[in-house]
């Protein structure tokens, strides 16, 4: 609905991404605490961000499976950092069939615990390896204080699971798939993001590594929009996960697990929402251009409706997601308002005059107002729309990329780190250690986002101790 306006980001971010979510009909609260509805509007977004992952996994050789909801509570209990690690978050189930169960059961939190057990039984031979899963679900997480897509006690993602004969296979499977992340954000969503290494603080329970792409959101905070983690031989040696090798001796597998959720969708939103609604980066919207009639006599409704349907047609010819909006009783100003606030990327107005031209006004979303504004001929229509898409996709990315340089400060004093940390990332020398990464959270409220994988030439000494530091850090407050 259109018809309140809804509060700047600069005003309350907070509050503007909260309404957004719920006027643009992506999602609602659900009768429990912390869960979540998503609507039809954002399980669509939600579809297309499946379609554009599921298709890379698969062209790199992973398979879908489907694994059960429920893991019994001692399978948890295997792996020691694991169980640390989850437990406080875990739901657990006691009573089934109106009778206490012999062992509780955990609601899946993530699922390298179910997959060990069964790897276990299905593995026998280095013919076997490597074994390339994926399940799309959903998971459940008791989180304390939540929000709308980035953070809820359930919430719906992919979990990619591994195993391989060797480290350098199962690290290099790691890396491919924080590629894949990357490569979907860049090119699919439009949000530039750091792909990098987590510190030990912030990986992955169970995990020997975990890498993650951060991104930076419309306010200055990081987003972890996707993680991939090498898992050694941890899991493997919990659940005896092992293969003959080819001279017949028994070794443990080493394996991997990956996943992006519907916290993504947050992402889209906060990089490039604005003060009008959702901006939605062309090749992940619903609808990818929407077609708004005007008249005002019935003639005129019967003139501009079939051109309009015409023009329906043979965008959906050419493979556009559009729709037409038939709606009566509200006027084209609101229509306008509607679909933009819901950030359909291109906006196709059909009067009377335009039918009798021949031709149609585009509006593009990601710049409002008469500078995105561009007439059309209907003659070749499906071309003009689809190459404004392109455009549209394009220019959203690089302005997402000009924010975040803007608001990335390299940082080699504390000073500048804490001056950093206010509106953006700080890039900052950091020694390694938890000492100084627990006291920079705790002045800073910055937390330790990644180790970039590409860094500058050079070294330097830790922002905070002074020690020798190899590598720069991404610091910022986050999500
Ligand atoms: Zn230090």
């Amino acid at each position: 609905m259109a018809d309140e306006k809804l509060p700047s980001r600069s005003e309350d971010f907070s509050e503007w991404y909260n309404q957004l979510v719920l006027r643009a009909e992506l999602a609602d609260y659900a009768p429990v605490r912390g869960c979540m509805v998503v609507r039809p509007y954002g399980w669509a977004l939600w579809e297309n961000i499946q379609q554009a992952l599921d298709r890379r996994f698969k062209a790199t050789g992973h398979q879908n499976v489907a694994f059960p909801l429920f893991i019994p509570r001692s399978f948890i209990d295997k792996e020691k950092h694991h169980v640390e690690g989850f437990s406080p978050e875990l739901a657990v189930v006691t009573i089934g069939g109106g009778e206490e169960l012999a062992e509780p059961l955990v609601v899946r939190p993530t699922s390298e615990t179910i997959v060990g057990h069964m790897w276990s039984k299905w593995i026998k031979s280095y013919r076997d390896l490597p074994v390339l899963m994926n399940q799309w679900n959903s998971v459940v997480r008791w989180e304390m204080r939540t929000k709308l897509f980035l953070r809820t006690l359930e919430f719906f993602w992919q979990e990619g699971h591994t195993a391989h004969a060797t480290r350098e296979e199962a690290e290099v499977e790691t890396r491919q798939m924080l590629d894949i992340y990357t490569d979907f954000a860049v090119n699919d969503a439009a949000i530039p993001v750091v792909p990098g290494r987590k510190s030990d603080s912030e990986k992955f329970a169970g995990a020997d590594i975990t890498y993650s792409i951060e991104a930076m959101m419309g306010d200055g905070k990081a987003l972890q929009a996707g993680t991939s983690h090498f898992l050694g031989q941890n899991f493997a040696e919990a659940f005896e996960v092992r293969y003959l090798d080819q001279g017949g001796q028994l070794q443990h597998c080493w394996t991997t697990s990956w996943g992006l959720s519907t916290r993504f969708i947050g992402a889209i939103i906060m990089v490039h929402g604005d003060d009008q609604g959702l901006v939605l980066p062309p090749k992940l919207a619903p609808y990818q251009a929407v077609v708004v009639p005007i008249y005002k006599t019935d003639e005129e409704k019967a003139t501009v409706l079939a051109a309009a349907k015409n023009v329906r047609t043979t965008l959906a010819a050419a493979g556009i997601r559009v729709k037409l909006d038939e709606r009566e009783g509200m006027s084209p100003g609101w229509k306008f308002n509607d679909w933009e606030m819901r950030g359909v990327p291109v906006r196709i107005e059909l009067g009377p005059k335009d039918v009798a031209k021949q031709s149609a006004m585009l509006a593009r979303r990601d710049k409002p107002g008469k500078e995105g504004k561009t007439p059309a001929a209907l003659e070749g229509l499906a071309q003009s729309v689809t190459a404004l898409l392109g455009e549209i996709q394009k220019s959203m990315h690089d302005r997402a990329l000009a924010f975040r340089e803007a608001h990335t400060r390299v940082s080699n004093t504390y000073d500048e780190f804490k001056t950093a940390v206010e509106t953006g990332f700080a890039s900052a020398h950091w020694c390694g250690g938890g000492e100084c990464e627990a006291r920079i959270k705790e002045e800073t409220r910055a937390t330790h986002r990644c180790i970039p994988m590409e860094q500058p030439a050079g070294t330097g000494t830790c922002v905070l101790c002074g020690k020798p530091s190899p590598e720069r850090a991404i610091f910022a407050r986050a999500y």
